[in-house]
């Protein structure tokens, strides 16, 4: 049998969600992951039920988690919008407390499986899967941690943009140094033996080739 590390990957969109919200947030925040059909811990969106915040804790509102899953429950099966709870710290520190241990356990841990991710505000992570071990005659509970962050190839639509509709100006060797207009990197290129003329400056696959 083959190891397998899950990861919970964050679309960008998300990511750069939940840690703007991570940061502009004075207290804990909290929410729940949609993930797609295809892989239920890749994150696309995120859920927040009305709560209640502090420092060091998130309540949520029950009536408000079971308002939102209902109309929630009309596009997504329960596998997708209710296994995955996230939270924020708003300090360095992404270990989870005694009270998120119960928080995680009274709101998802009837489940086969869930996840409980944490991001503290300076950056740290947490993330941790539990599931019910199949075919086993007792329940018990696997539990283990995995790593958490942005979907590593998840910039590649961003990287088409920059590959297909930015490039640097033609430049035409004329002998002398020539000083005026642009500035920054494009400059260099009038120093640099190689011909950037119709090289992508942020080609991807040329990026090794770049001038420092
Ligand atoms: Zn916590």
């Amino acid at each position: 049998m083959t190891a397998i590390n899950p990861r919970l990957n964050f679309s960008p969109d998300t990511w750069a969600q939940l840690t703007y919200m991570c940061k502009a947030a004075s207290t804990e925040i909290g929410c729940f992951a949609i993930t797609t059909p295809e892989n239920n811990l890749y994150v696309e969106e995120l859920w927040f039920p009305k709560q209640q915040c502090t420092a060091a804790t998130v309540e949520f509102d029950d009536e408000s988690i079971a308002d939102m899953l209902e109309d929630l429950s009309e596009k997504y099966p329960p596998e997708e919008c209710f296994r995955i709870w996230i939270h924020t710290h708003p300090g360095n520190s992404a270990s989870p407390s005694g009270t998120d241990e119960q928080t995680f356990s009274n709101i998802l841990g009837k489940f086969d499986w869930a996840v409980m991710a944490i991001l503290a505000k300076g950056g740290q992570t947490y993330a941790r899967i539990q599931h019910k071990t199949p075919f086993s005659l007792e329940t018990e509970q696997v539990e283990y941690p995995i790593e958490m962050g942005v979907w590593k190839d998840g910039y590649q639509e961003w990287d088409n943009i920059l590959e297909t509709q930015v490039s640097t100006p033609k430049v035409y060797q004329t002998g002398k140094a020539y000083y005026g207009g642009v500035s920054g990197n494009y400059d260099r290129s009038l120093w640099n033996p190689y011909s950037y003329d119709d090289d992508n400056y942020y080609n991807i696959g040329s990026k090794n080739a770049k001038p420092k």
